[in-house]
């Protein structure tokens, strides 16, 4: 693997940084996974012996369009391509392989089976008093999800206060956006031009610092260095054209939490208040 990793290291085009960057957040994740399991309370055995009116069992709930999302089953695919190519096959022509994958295409197809509940669902109608003790056949990648997603709906149902919940809401979002966008550094500056500028596409208009600008003048909460004064969650889940069609892309509906607890409208706001500071965002938001 890793002689793989230094093939595509030292060829350094577009593509080859770009699956570099899908293998590092990839590695990066498998240490989160293990801090997860570690943290986990989900019990994997015994679920007769216990009071069932606060079992949790995660496998009648269902997660997969949140979990599996595009962007995720498309890294999935690059990774497993990557994983099962031979040395001697890839540095044939290294380049060549890179370009091709980036360009893999997945489909997002998934049936609900008839006895499981939507996780979205299952939240909105979670009651927070009850102390809930959280039951999986097994503690995979998924069901740590399921349970981390629900701990925090629990959590997020006890703030009384809406503009609160809000809040949280808001934070976990983007700082999730800033651990799996931002700090995997997908836009690919280099000397201050994003990737998508430095392939001269139509989309940005400016010819540096990416999309931070405002029609056509710079945003005016940037700062040296790329330093935004400001956690402007649409600024977050946008992706351009050139990312998105390399499969890089949010969509609000990814998300657990924005889903069970924002209707439409309030969604609707949080994704298209550009250049905004986030308490005038959430204030707009609470009027929807
Ligand atoms: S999202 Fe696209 S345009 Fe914006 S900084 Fe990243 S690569 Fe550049
Ligand atoms: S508000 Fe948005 S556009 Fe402005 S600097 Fe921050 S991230 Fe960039």
């Amino acid at each position: 693997m890793q002689e793989k990793i230094e093939l595509l290291k030292s060829i350094n085009t577009d593509n080859s940084r770009f699956v570099l960057k899908i293998l590092e957040a990839f590695e990066k994740n498998k240490i989160n996974l293990k801090n997860k399991e570690n943290n986990s309370s989900i019990i994997t055995n015994c679920i007769d012996s216990l009071d069932k009116k606060n079992v949790i069992n995660l496998d009648k709930i269902w997660s997969k369009p949140y979990f599996y999302t595009t962007m995720r089953l498309k890294f999935n695919e690059i990774i497993e391509k990557f994983s099962n190519i031979s040395y001697e096959v890839i540095s044939k022509n290294p380049k060549k392989f890179c370009n091709d994958i980036v360009k893999t295409k997945v489909t997002k197809d998934f049936n609900k089976p008839n006895d499981c509940i939507d996780i979205v669902e299952f939240i909105q109608n979670l009651n927070s008093s009850n102390d809930y003790v959280f039951f999986a056949k097994e503690k995979d990648e998924e069901t740590l999800f399921k349970e981390d997603q629900i701990k925090k709906a629990i959590h997020i149902i006890k703030i009384k206060d809406k503009k609160e919940q809000f809040s949280y809401i808001y934070d976990e979002i983007y700082n999730y956006l800033d651990e799996d966008f931002i700090s995997n550094k997908y836009c690919d500056f280099i000397n201050d031009k994003c990737i998508a500028q430095r392939h001269l596409v139509l989309y940005p208009m400016n010819r540096k610092d990416g999309c931070c600008f405002m029609q056509i003048r710079k945003c005016n909460h940037l700062h040296e260095h790329g330093v935004c004064d400001v956690k402007c969650l649409a600024c977050r889940l946008f992706s351009c054209p050139y990312l998105s069609k390399k499969g890089v892309g949010y969509w609000a509906s990814d998300f657990v939490l924005l889903k069970a607890f924002l209707n439409k409208n309030q969604r609707k706001q949080l994704i298209f208040d550009f250049y905004k500071d986030k308490d005038s965002v959430l204030e707009k938001v609470l009027h929807k």
